[in-house]
C-alpha cells in the first residue's frame, strides 16, 4: 500500500519507472498502476540500468528497488545506485522491508553504512514494512519534506484508507526501542547465518549469496522444492518451497528465513 501511494503520487503518463527485476510484486504492481513508462533492468545491473538514464529523457525519473531483495537474500548497491540517480536527476525509491530493523548497528535498515548527508540527499525516498522486524503491521516512508507533504496530499492509499488502529502505533513504539536497544538480536542472527552457510555448503544445492537471514537454497526443480518442504515439515521444520511464478522459471527453491529467537540447535537440525 505505501509502494502503491509513493509510486503513484511521483510519477505519472509522462514519466519513467526504471526497476530491478527481481523487485517485488508490489513495487510491480505500483508502477503499473502509475501508467508511467516502466522499463526493468537486470538484477543489481547498475551498467545496464546507466544506459537506460542515458537514454530517457522523460520529464519525471524515478528507480524503484527491493534494499534486500524478498526471495534472494541479496542486498541492492545503495550507494551506486544514489549516485547513479543524483547524476541523472532521478529519484530512488528504496523498499528495505527486510533491511529495516536488521542491517545496521541500531537497525537502522539497508542505509546504515551511508553518511549523514548521502541519507539526506532530496532524491532519496526510504520506504519500510512494520510487519516484518517490527512485527507489527503497516509502513512508513522516509524522505525530504516536500516529498512527504506529496505523498500526505496525493497518496492515494494513504488518503483514502482508514488509518491505522493507534493500538499499532503503540505497539511499535515497543518494537522501535527493542529494535534500537537490542543488538544482540542481530549479533544472534548473524551467527545463526554464518553458522547455517557453513552447515549447508555440502548439500547438492546451491546456497544463494546472501548476508542476510534470508536464505534461499535453490532446488531448480519445482517438485524437488516441494518434496523437501514436505519432507522438512513431517519433522516440524517449516522452510516454505518457493516456485514460478514468484520466482523465474526453473529457480525453484527452498527460502529458509531465520530469526533471532533461533538457536544454533536449531540450526544444527535444518542441517
Ligand atoms: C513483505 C514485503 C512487502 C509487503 O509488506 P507487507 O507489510 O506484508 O504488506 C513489500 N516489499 C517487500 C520488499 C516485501 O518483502
Amino acid at each position: 500500500m505505501a509502494n502503491l501511494a509513493a509510486v503513484t503520487a511521483l510519477v505519472g503518463r509522462e514519466d519513467v519507472i526504471f526497476a530491478d527485476r527481481l523487485n517485488h510484486a508490489s513495487l510491480n504492481d505500483a508502477a503499473l498502476l502509475s501508467r508511467a513508462r516502466f522499463i526493468r533492468y537486470p538484477h543489481l545491473d547498475l551498467a545496464t540500468l546507466e544506459k537506460q538514464l542515458e537514454k530517457t529523457d522523460a520529464r519525471r525519473k524515478l528507480v524503484i528497488t527491493d534494499a534486500v531483495f524478498s526471495m534472494d537474500g541479496d542486498t541492492a548497491p545503495v550507494a551506486g545506485l544514489l549516485a547513479l540517480c543524483r547524476r541523472f536527476d532521478a529519484w530512488l525509491l528504496l523498499d528495505d522491508a527486510h533491511g529495516f530493523g536488521v542491517l545496521g548497528e541500531r537497525g537502522s535498515g539497508s542505509l546504515y553504512s551511508l553518511q549523514q548527508e548521502e541519507r539526506a540527499a532530496p532524491h532519496l525516498i526510504y520506504m519500510a514494512t512494520l510487519g516484518k522486524a517490527a512485527g507489527v503491521s503497516g509502513a512508513f516512508v522516509a524522505a525530504q519534506a516536500p516529498v512527504i507533504e506529496t505523498l500526505i496530499q496525493h497518496g492515494r492509499t494513504y488518503g483514502y484508507t482508514t488509518a491505522a488502529a493507534p493500538l499499532l502505533a503503540h505497539a511499535l513504539l515497543t518494537s522501535l526501542q527493542l529494535i534500537e536497544q537490542h543488538s544482540w538480536r542481530r549479533e544472534q542472527l548473524a551467527r545463526l547465518i554464518g553458522r547455517l552457510r557453513n552447515n549447508l555448503q555440502p548439500l547438492p544445492w546451491q546456497l544463494l549469496p546472501s548476508e542476510t537471514p534470508i536464505q534461499p537454497l535453490l532446488t531448480g526443480e519445482s517438485q524437488e522444492a516441494v518434496r523437501l518442504d514436505l519432507a522438512l515439515r513431517e519433522q516440524g521444520i517449516w522452510v516454505p518451497a518457493i516456485r514460478p511464478p514468484t520466482v523465474p522459471e526453473g529457480r525453484a527453491r527452498l527460502r529458509i528465513s531465520l530469526s533471532a529467537a533461533h538457536t544454533e540447535t536449531d540450526i544444527d537440525r535444518l542441517s
